[in-house]
């Protein structure tokens, strides 16, 4: 009986260890790695767009523009494309194909581009990565596609999915980018009808919450303030709610996009958060 037992017990055991080798294999490496995409010259007075309640007058914000890579295994997603590069006072000194370059990344290695929404300062170089799977909000994606809505602006650089030469995957709700959980596409409209911010789960640094525009500086995030320009505000106030609680259950570091004050958040590139 005693000899059963212990097999039994060792048996056990050698499941449990193919399980956790198993499992080991199965979980690729995934970083974060911060690229910058511009910044304003000034600091910007919010009062006057980004608040439709007479909050923070005088208050005056350095907003930053900010891309990032996730590296997930050997696949590779770009989430934002920034300002266009060029020679706009807001423009990037140094474009994403460049950027990449610094990381020995390839635009052919790209595997995802992913955009919160379709604001010019998120979509501007997004056209360098035609041979990625596009991924955006539905409401967002309709948007680009209607010439009379207000993005039509931003339609230009999009072309290559817009004609349908490239591959785009409008989501309707959250989107599970690898399939594993590691990084996840929020819906969380409101700034546009298809606004989405992002998950990232990281191994070492723990949860990683980047708002997009949910929130464009930590005055905002923390009153649930809403800027003039948003397209719902009650949309808005919604995705704040639901973003604040799975930051709350996650114990995630929330990563204010736009705001200059979260940019020590991640290590300075070319470093990368794992
Ligand atoms: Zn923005």
């Amino acid at each position: 009986m005693k000899r059963i037992l212990v097999k039994l017990a060792f048996g056990a055991c050698a499941i449990a260890l193919t399980a956790t080798t198993a499992s080991s294999q199965a979980a690729p490496l995934v970083t974060l790695t911060r690229l910058d995409c511009g910044t304003n010259t000034t600091p910007t007075d919010v009062a006057a767009r980004f608040s439709d309640t007479y909050a923070w007058p005088q208050l005056m914000i350095q907003l930053t523009f900010s891309c990032y890579l996730i590296k997930h295994g050997n696949e590779y997603m770009i989430w934002d494309t920034g300002n266009p590069a060029g020679s706009t006072p807001t423009a990037p000194k140094t474009s994403l194909p460049n950027l990449l370059s610094q990381l020995s990344v390839t635009t052919a290695q790209i595997k995802y581009v992913a955009i919160s929404h379709y604001h010019g300062d998120h979509t501007g170089q997004v056209g360098s990565f035609p041979g990625a799977t596009l991924l955006i909000g539905k409401g967002d994606w309709d948007a680009l596609n209607d010439p009379k809505s207000a993005a039509a602006g931003s339609a230009p650089s999009f072309a290559p999915w817009i004609s349908g030469g490239s591959k785009v995957e409008p989501q309707a709700g959250d989107k599970d980018v690898f399939g594993d959980g590691t990084v996840v596409m929020l819906n969380m409209p409101g700034h546009t009808p298809g606004h989405h911010s992002l998950l990232v789960r990281l191994k070492e640094m723990g949860n990683v919450l980047i708002t997009g525009d949910l929130a464009h500086f930590h005055e905002n995030y923390d009153i649930g303030g809403v800027p003039t320009f948003n397209t719902d505000r009650a949309a808005s106030l919604a995705s704040i709610d639901r973003f604040k609680k799975i930051a709350a259950n996650l114990k995630a570091t929330v990563i204010i996009q736009h705001d200059a004050r979260d940019i020590g958040k991640l290590p300075a590139f070319p470093a990368a958060a794992k």
